[in-house]
């Protein structure tokens, strides 16, 4: 006779992203409706990544999911993060050339990494996706590579070798999938 309901078995089983105590899930439960394992996953990481940067749980850093369509999000194992701190993905990449070209300008070494550590320290999307590549532990398929992309994909991996087309496809968001 079975005593517990077998929800472990249900392999449907979704639930939303939930806020942490640095960060807050700005975004509708909707957009993030994942299975647990990926959940869970990646609430440690943007926990990890909000502490990191420094923010308190007086002013939690924002975090914005928008649903995907094809592939992991089919069946919950994929999420996509449009925005941090209230700033598009695509505003932080932009922010982050900018801040590579003026660090390219810069009269002295000492004075482009000044530029450089700026950015790095500020830059919330840049840190989170560094953060998300550091300590989360996201799926790859056989044949496949490991699956984390974002702006920030072929400067600093996993994948460098991301096609134009797919790299295009991810130039205002990071996909995550587990
Ligand atoms: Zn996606």
């Amino acid at each position: 006779m079975l005593l517990h309901a077998p929800a472990t078995l249900d392999n449907n089983a979704r639930r939303p992203v939930q806020s942490g105590s640095a960060y807050r899930v700005d975004s509708p439960p909707a957009h993030a409706l994942v299975r647990p394992e990926l959940a869970e996953e990646l609430e440690n990481v943007l926990e990890r990544f909000a502490i990191e940067a420094g923010v308190s749980d007086h002013r939690p850093v924002t975090v914005f999911f928008r649903p995907g369509i094809f592939g992991h999000h089919q069946v919950g194992r994929a999420a996509d993060i449009y925005a941090v701190g209230g700033v598009g993905l695509d505003e932080w990449k932009r922010r982050w050339d900018d801040a590579r070209d003026r660090a390219s300008d810069a009269a002295t070494p000492l004075k482009r990494q000044l530029v450089v550590e700026k950015e790095e320290k500020e830059n919330l999307g840049w840190r989170l996706y560094k953060a998300l590549q550091k300590y989360g532990h996201w799926a790859q398929p056989y044949g496949y590579p490991i699956q984390l992309f974002g702006p920030w994909t072929r400067i600093e991996g996993p994948w460098k070798k991301i096609s134009d087309f797919l790299l295009r496809a991810h130039r205002d968001h990071i996909h995550v999938a587990k």
